[in-house]
């Protein structure tokens, strides 16, 4: 077994990832995918946390949402992500993997409350924490999530997995000459104005030193070539 390329790291999957062929909501096939892909990458042996999205279910500043006051929205795209933080959670305990969920907003009945030095200990023990709630603030989103709590638990990187396979000069369905990064400096992709993620998550990343990996979720056994440091998808840093 390929020892893993770092020691601690942190995935963000979109709420979009527990779709599957439904509109809404979380499908069962999906889920099941999910959690075969989210195995093998625990088994390649690295402290693995995850944030999970909650745009399958809900999402604050969405056209869907606009009727409702946008705080009581974004709460209601907080309470989506712990919806499918527990869906995770109970996929994976099925197939004999440990895990925690940590909520930033209290749900103490269902999930810990997000204390890092316990979030910590648990990676440590090698126990996958699931971080739930979004920041507990509105007006965020979870990859501003996947962010700050890749630099509070000291992640060496963040693994965003898309359904694309990296960051392209252009759209690549728009024009077909665009070609694929493999790696990318943050300042270039700032200046090239590339979308990555949003900018409070950019920001938060390249302040921090905390390298971003975009790589493609729907290639099988992505995520654990990724947390091996093999060649996917591109890299920020
Ligand atoms: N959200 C929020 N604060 C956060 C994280 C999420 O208000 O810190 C809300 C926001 O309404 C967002 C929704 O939760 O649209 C779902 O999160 P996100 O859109 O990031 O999910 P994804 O697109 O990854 O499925």
């Amino acid at each position: 077994m390929t020892e893993p390329k770092y020691r601690r790291v942190v995935l963000k999957l979109s709420g979009e990832a527990l779709l599957g062929k439904q509109t809404h909501g979380i499908s069962t096939d999906a889920l099941r995918r999910i959690t075969t892909e989210i195995e093998k990458a625990y088994h390649v042996g690295a402290q693995l946390a995850i944030v999970i999205g909650g745009g399958n279910i809900w999402r604050g500043g969405s056209d869907e949402a606009a009727s409702i006051n946008r705080v009581t929205a974004d709460n209601m795209g907080m309470l989506a992500t712990i919806i499918n933080s527990l869906a995770l959670q109970d996929a994976l305990e099925k197939r004999g993997i440990p895990t925690r969920v940590q909520s930033a907003i209290e749900v103490t009945k269902l999930a810990e409350p997000y204390i890092p030095r316990r979030a910590a200990r648990h990676l440590e023990k090698k126990r996958v924490v699931i971080f739930a709630g979004g920041i507990g603030s509105p007006y965020f989103t979870t990859d501003t999530t996947a962010a700050l709590r890749s630099i509070e638990i000291g992640a060496q990187v963040l693994l965003k997995a898309t359904k694309v396979d990296g960051v392209y000069t252009d759209d690549p369905k728009k024009n077909s000459k665009a070609k694929k990064y493999s790696t990318l400096d943050f300042n270039e992709a700032i200046s090239k104005r590339l979308k990555i993620m949003d900018t409070s998550a950019f920001t938060l990343c390249m302040d921090n030193k905390i390298a971003v990996l975009v790589f493609d979720l729907n290639v099988p056994g992505n995520i654990a070539r990724a947390v091996r440091g093999e060649k996917v998808g591109t890299l920020i840093k």
